[in-house]
């Protein structure tokens, strides 16, 4: 494939200076935050975003009376895309089915889906209140029958995030914290004295945040690497390059290492896009953000047809992939590296992100080659079960297992399939 590119970011790779000195100073909040609890989450929460009020928990009435602050109209549009993000999770897990089956006569074999008993929902919240990732995370444990659901999220900039609160709270959060970053992370998956542990962390954040999630998996569950946003459009000649150009900066705000690419087989349609950017930056209200991570990691890569910007496109793994060509659905049979697909002019990421109702928690920094993003499933553990109510498949099974299991020099195994043919044969047992 020749790919020429117009406009290319210096290559970032995991082992860069800057996420050594994330992965750093993560270590050391986890470590504390472990031998001192509480002590270490309040001095860490006072560093890092100068906040220490008594409790970091909101009680009932603290919420109720944020929530009386907010105004109807966004209460409103918070219950609208709550409702749909939760008919989406919910049709996901209709998908799922419990099952069992008599593999042979007297030999059940089946499968359920159990909820976690507690999750910790982390919603974001240093640079914008991410009002959506409340949502997110915790309407669809909800969905999944999560009992327990704990919620953390920062203040912004010393001010309590009200709409965030009230979408958590109508979203069905059982705790709510006033609290972020590592600490908050590391406080949920460890457990303090006034944080309960939860079994399984969900929810974005930035790259301290999902790294604490990173280094912190084991001991506790994630739902999967969800770091800074990333944008990717696909874009072919037909393509309007304005709306190319507002939808890379849709993402590119997100925070200035958000990379944003472009991909396309139109020269043309590629520079007037670069134009349009350039003059979108000039008064964009968030180009403190858009601005620098348009420099350092915007791309722009020109190929010589479709099939070559699929193939390319793959190779990113992006979280978000939006396709501007005449014949967008082509990306399903063609891509396979994807956090979400956003098909055609009609939609777009911030769609996604804020209203449509798929969920907008999303793999990122190549995750997408091995996970989808946030879903029902993700707050379920799929386990299994036997049962053998027959003899004659009991002495097959026993005298089976006693031969793989010497094949491997486990006497102990065979031994436990040794007694069951054994017995169920009408057999002394040999040993
Ligand atoms: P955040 O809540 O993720 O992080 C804020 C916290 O980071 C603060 O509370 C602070 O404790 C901590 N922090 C900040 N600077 C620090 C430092 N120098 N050392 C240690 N801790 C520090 O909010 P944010 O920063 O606004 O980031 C939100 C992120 O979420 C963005 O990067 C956005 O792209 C990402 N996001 C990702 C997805 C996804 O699905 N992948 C979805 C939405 C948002």
């Amino acid at each position: 494939m020749a790919v020429r590119y117009l406009k290319s970011a210096p290559a970032v790779t995991h082992d860069d200076a800057g996420s050594r000195g994330v992965r750093e100073t993560v270590a050391g909040v986890i470590a504390d935050v472990r031998s001192r609890g509480d002590e270490a989450v309040r001095e860490y929460s006072e560093k890092f975003d100068n906040w220490s009020p008594e409790s970091f928990r909101l009680s009932a009435e603290e919420v109720e009376r944020i929530v009386g602050g907010v105004p109807a109209q966004v209460l409103d549009d918070i219950r609208t895309v709550q409702a749909r993000v939760r008919n989406f999770a919910q049709l996901q897990k209709d998908s799922l089915h419990d099952f069992e089956t008599e593999v042979e006569p007297g030999v059940f074999l089946g499968q359920k889906n159990i909820p976690v008993a507690a999750a910790g929902a982390y919603v974001p919240g240093g640079r914008y209140p991410l009002v959506a990732s409340a949502h997110m995370t915790v309407v669809t444990a909800k969905v999944a029958g999560v009992a327990r659901v704990a919620a953390c999220t920062p203040p912004i900039r010393g001010e309590i995030p009200a709409a965030t609160i009230a979408a958590l709270h109508l979203a069905g959060a059982d705790e709510i914290y006033l609290l972020g970053g590592t600490q908050a992370v590391a406080a949920m998956a460890l457990g303090t004295d006034t944080i309960g542990k939860v079994d399984l962390l969900a929810g974005p954040g930035n790259a301290y945040v999902a790294e604490a999630k990173r280094q912190l998996f084991g001991e506790v569950g994630i739902d999967l690497f969800a770091g800074p946003t990333e944008i990717l459009v696909i874009a072919d000649g037909d393509a309007d390059p304005f709306f190319v150009a507002v939808d890379l900066l849709s993402q590119a705000e997100h925070g200035p290492d958000s990379p944003a690419i472009l991909i396309t087989d139109s020269e043309p349609l590629a520079r007037r896009a670069m134009e349009f950017i350039d003059e979108l930056l000039v008064d964009m209200p968030t180009r403190d953000y858009a601005a620098p991570a348009w420099r350092d990691h915007g791309v722009v890569a020109l190929v010589g047809d479709l099939a070559e910007a699929f193939a390319l496109a793959d190779s990113y793994a992006a979280e978000h992939v939006q396709v501007l060509t005449s014949s967008p659905r082509d990306a399903l049979a063609a891509m396979r590296n994807y956090g979400a697909l956003f098909l055609g002019e009609g939609t777009c990421v911030s769609y996604g992100d804020k209203v449509i109702g798929t969920n907008h928690t999303l793999p990122t920094r190549g995750a997408a080659r091995y996970t989808g993003g946030l879903w029902v499933g993700k707050y379920l553990k799929t386990v299994t079960y036997q049962e053998v109510t027959s003899e004659a498949a009991s002495v097959e099974l026993g005298r089976l297992c006693g031969r793989a299991a010497r094949v491997e020099l486990f006497e102990g195994h065979a031994r436990s399939g040794d007694v069951r043919a054994h017995k169920y044969a009408g057999d002394p047992i040999p040993w």
